[in-house]
């Protein structure tokens, strides 16, 4: 039988009415001569009653940053409590189901807690069930590593575990239910005109979700991208077709708009540092700080770090003596498409568009299919908004 792996974010398993709908597109699913093994999210979002974030706020921040493995524990627990959940929906609805965590489901992983990477699968315990047409409920975002201990991959790995399960057990598709429509041209919540991305290609959509597209978690596309596995996003809601992922690009010039905040612009001047200008990305590399946005020039380097980096900037420029201005509340703004390739004029337009709305552009770049610009975090959501109407609307 064709194997469907369906993936529920946290708020389609949020309520008792979006429960159903999931029961309904289950039975749906069964009725259509397929298989579905599910993987569901923590339930809700934020301070929401079981959410991960609420969990979290249960254990101190000393104990977040000393005790790695008890703190991807308790990361996990959100995940249980919602696999049962739908369990005991399915068996309200007569439908045999299992509530399985990651590692039981097979996906065994690396010992990055908060960010693992699954390097082996165990598919005995899932097939026996598969086989009895009992239907898994996964637990989303975790596995278990060779130590037994278990492990994360990061926010939104929910994601990434319908594709992780996609690709080993040979599924035909995963489907990813979520609270919008698909892919859309932007964040609706920035751009509530934001249109249905019908298709677009695992790179197109690797680099939005990269640039801060949440809808898609970045290693989820790789892992179905190694097999040609097509991805649907749609809404839990609706029954709607969404966008279809695969190898075949939107071929638009801009397929979708997205952003990043808190960015950090870093400007070094040759002249205020005579001794180690030539070494300064080197002494940053060494030290493990990410850098974006890198332009060189003979007289200047100008380049983005994360909030999150700064503090040991700081300190690091302090102990090389390292003279630098430095740009704070910096949002990174990303337009991506396959077919920007040879089309002249997209940074341009993009340009004098952000000049006409008094959008000051503190830098840019691109590649064959992104163009970045960076602005003021205060002019972010406008400058998606008017981007999003001269080149989507
Ligand atoms: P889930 O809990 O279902 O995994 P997420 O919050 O991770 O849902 O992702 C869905 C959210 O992603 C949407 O509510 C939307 O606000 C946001 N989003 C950001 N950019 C986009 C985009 N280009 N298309 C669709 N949704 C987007
Ligand atoms: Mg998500």
């Amino acid at each position: 039988m064709k194997k469907v792996i369906l993936k529920f974010g946290g708020t389609s398993v949020a309520t008792n009415e979006n429960r159903k709908k999931i029961v309904n597109i289950i039975k749906k699913t069964i009725n259509n001569g397929e298989f579905p093994i599910v993987v569901v999210s923590a339930i809700g979002r934020g301070g929401d009653n079981y959410s991960t974030d609420t969990l979290l706020g249960l254990i101190s921040e000393k104990y977040k940053k000393n005790n790695k493995i008890g703190t991807d524990f308790l990361m996990c627990c959100g995940e249980f409590i919602s696999t049962v959940v739908l369990s005991s929906c399915l068996y309200d609805n007569e439908i045999d189901s299992i509530p399985l965590t990651g590692g039981q489901a097979g996906l065994i992983t690396d010992n990055v807690y908060g960010n693992a990477k699954a390097i082996k699968y165990d598919n005995n315990l899932i097939n026996k069930f598969i086989n009895k047409n009992i239907i898994p409920i996964v637990a989303g975002f975790q596995g278990i590593n060779e130590e037994l201990f278990f492990t994360t991959f990061g926010r939104g790995g929910s994601d990434t575990t319908a594709c992780l399960l996609g690709y080993t057990l040979d599924a035909t598709r995963v489907e990813i239910y979520t609270d919008v429509d698909g892919v859309m041209t932007a964040d609706p919540r920035i751009v509530p005109s934001a249109k249905l991305v019908s298709k677009l290609s695992y790179n197109e959509i690797f680099q939005l979700a990269e640039m801060g597209a949440k809808v898609v978690h970045p290693k989820a596309v790789l892992v179905a991208k190694q097999k040609n596995i097509k991805v649907y996003v749609k809404n839990t809601m609706k029954d709607n077709i969404g966008t279809i992922i695969s190898n075949e690009s939107s071929n638009k010039p801009v397929v979708s708009i997205t952003s990043m905040s808190n960015r950090v612009q870093i400007i070094i001047n040759k002249k205020d540092n005579k001794n180690e200008y030539y070494n300064i990305l080197d002494i940053i590399a060494k030290n493990k700080i990410s850098l974006d946005l890198i332009s060189i020039f003979a007289d200047r380097q100008i380049f983005t770090i994360s909030l999150e980096d700064r503090e040991k900037f700081v300190e690091l420029a302090h102990n090389y003596n390292i003279k630098f201005n430095i740009k704070d509340n910096c949002s990174k703004i990303s337009l991506i498409g396959e077919g920007m390739k040879g089309i002249p004029g997209v940074m341009s337009k993009i340009y004098s568009t952000l000049v006409k709305n008094n959008i000051e552009v503190l830098q840019t770049s691109d590649s064959h299919m992104s163009i970045w610009c960076l602005v003021d975090d205060n002019d972010k959501d406008l400058a998606i908004k008017v981007l999003h109407e001269a080149f989507i609307v």
